[in-house]
């Protein structure tokens, strides 16, 4: 794919919304974290309560849940942003349905950001990462662009929503995190160190978190390489005309 001409991103809020806790740490904090130094209201929104990422056979669900929302409040801190949410949907069931669209939409709504970061939907595996995208980034990846256009832009989608007083809200950019391809690079050579110390929060999904901060570090250098940058972050950017 060919770098396209982007005007520069200065956005006054940003929403990210992924599955699980960790998610938009890994693919987003960089970005979100220099939206906030630039001024950003930034959020983040969980669609589910990242109950399946342990491998103790003996850890508790209730704990793991608590265990991992504190670790991504932790996170949030860490880069700046505002508020996290989480929707508690059960992790690895997430699916495209029209309550989760309206769980967004509600948020999108209410929080009426310029720009929406969430997964790349179409990323379904990679053979040569070998890699198989997880289903419930799939699906919040969806559900979101599914939210974000046309969902919560038209009155007349979710009635009842504008009904309660939700306003319709037009998002201007769509920022997808996509580890293979990418048309727009944002420089996160201010705030990259902010990334590594929001990656370490996530203590109880890194069995070596060095070793995890020295990967990410890595592939942000290759990225940022290309643009002319320290260190970068890549996205499938999407302006949606107003
Ligand atoms: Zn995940």
């Amino acid at each position: 794919m060919n770098p396209q001409k982007f005007s520069a991103l200065t956005p006054k809020i940003v929403l990210g919304v992924a599955a699980h806790p960790d998610d938009l740490d890994f693919g987003a904090s960089g970005a979100m974290a220099a939206f906030a130094a630039q001024g950003a209201a930034v959020y983040y929104l969980l669609l589910t309560d990242g109950s399946k990422g342990s491998a103790d056979y003996h850890a508790s669900t209730v704990d793991l849940i608590k265990t991992r929302q504190a670790e991504q409040r932790a996170a949030i801190q860490a880069i700046g942003a505002k508020d996290v949410k989480f929707l508690d949907y059960p992790d690895g069931e997430l699916e495209v349905t029209m309550d989760v669209k309206r769980d967004i939409v509600r948020e999108i709504r209410t929080i009426r950001p310029d720009v929406v970061i969430t997964m790349d939907p179409s990323v379904l595996y990679s053979a040569e990462q070998g890699m198989i995208n997880h289903p419930d980034h799939r699906a919040a990846g969806q559900a979101t662009l599914d939210a974000v256009y046309p969902l919560a832009r038209d009155h007349l989608s979710m009635p009842e929503l504008f009904a309660e007083g939700y306003e319709p809200h037009k998002v201007a950019t769509l920022l997808l995190i996509n580890f293979n391809e990418q048309n727009f690079t944002v420089d996160i050579s201010q705030t990259i160190d902010l990334k590594l110390k929001a990656l370490e929060a996530h203590a109880s999904q890194m069995p070596d978190v060095a070793k995890t901060q020295a990967m990410v570090r890595d592939i942000a250098s290759g990225i940022g390489a290309k643009s002319g940058y320290q260190f970068g972050e890549g996205y499938i950017r999407i302006d949606i005309p107003a």
